[in-house]
């Protein structure tokens, strides 16, 4: 059987263009929206061009859609291979930390962190059951601790949180053969980066990769283009 590949977000952006290069690599792919009606038509289009895509609802801040979905890939595929977290809102650029809404900031770490800590939790079942286990956090570089200024502080707080989450998840997972990483798309021209970014198929490609390592392959680590960034 194909790999079995779900990713979030993936109506439109970076998720709808790693679906349809998973589903070129032969990969069965899940492409999950919170509107049913968005994943299907974006589902639609690549399995009109024969990829192996099915549509799924799932809203990641909304528990019982988790849950519902977790239980549909259970009954529909029996487990998952690869979960890619890729959901993403707020790229607050109108906001400052010593000046933001908290409100705005936590409506984001519900579809930023807690999206994908709820996703993780969810599907854990299914990957277990898979021989090849890969989670990938979709970051971004503006939560490297490091390099890290002011500003955008909805959104780099959540990424830098889900970095942390994905150093845990790593850690706690590495028994049972589930490599966890965290990757940066680099700066993309989608609705969120906007225009003057790079091509929607660089950035998926960077995604990608981590999706498809080798099981002797990199956990816990944080990377774009296949190459470590700085935490
Ligand atoms: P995008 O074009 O804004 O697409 C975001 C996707 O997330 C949409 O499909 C949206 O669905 C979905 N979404 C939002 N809230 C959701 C929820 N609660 N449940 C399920 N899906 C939800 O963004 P993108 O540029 O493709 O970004 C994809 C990922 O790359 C994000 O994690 C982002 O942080 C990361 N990233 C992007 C860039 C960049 O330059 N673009 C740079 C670094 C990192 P709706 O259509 O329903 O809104």
């Amino acid at each position: 059987m194909s790999t079995v590949s779900l990713v979030t977000g993936a109506n439109r952006g970076l998720g709808r263009e790693v679906c349809r290069q998973l589903g070129e690599l032969g990969h069965a792919v899940i492409l999950t929206g919170r509107s049913l009606n968005a994943a299907r038509s974006a589902a639609e289009e690549m399995a009109s061009a024969g990829l192996d895509v099915e549509p799924l609802a799932l809203d990641v801040a909304d528990p019982d859609s988790v849950a519902e979905a977790a239980r549909a890939v259970k009954e529909r595929y029996g487990r998952l291979d690869v979960l890619i977290n890729n959901a993403a809102i707020t790229y607050d650029t109108w906001q400052r930390a010593s000046s933001a809404d908290l409100d705005v900031v936590m409506e984001a770490a519900q579809t930023n962190l807690y999206g994908p800590w709820r996703a993780v939790l969810a599907f854990l079942p299914l990957l277990r059951v898979s021989s090849h286990p890969r989670i990938v956090n979709v970051s971004s570089e503006a939560a490297s601790l490091t390099n890290m200024g002011g500003g955008i502080p909805a959104y780099t707080a959540s990424k830098a949180a889900l970095n942390a989450l994905t150093r845990m998840l790593a850690a706690e997972l590495r028994c049972d053969r589930i490599l966890v990483n965290a990757v940066c798309p680099g700066w993309v021209a989608t609705d969120m980066g906007g225009p003057g970014g790079r091509p929607v198929a660089e950035g998926a490609e960077s995604i990608v990769w981590a999706a498809l390592l080798p099981d002797n392959g990199p956990t816990g680590g944080f990377f774009r283009d296949g190459r470590p960034l700085p935490w």
